[in-house]
């Protein structure tokens, strides 16, 4: 999926062992371009993104 950021496709999944994932939450990514942390959450029906840790680079 693309960055919600920037709009990248090298988005990095990132294994968290310590947790199961339900059908509500996706896996938590990383994106390759700019650093965003992000997981998509599905609310009522509507994904919804969270974002876990702030882009760090800007991307040109
Ligand atoms: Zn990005």
């Amino acid at each position: 999926m693309k960055c919600p950021e920037c709009g990248s496709r090298t988005s990095v999944e990132i294994d968290m062992h310590s947790e199961g994932f339900t059908a509500d939450e996706s896996p938590v990514k990383e994106c390759g371009s700019c650093g965003l942390v992000w997981r998509v959450r599905v609310v009522k029906g509507k994904p919804t993104v969270d974002i876990i840790k702030a882009a760090e680079k800007k991307v040109q």
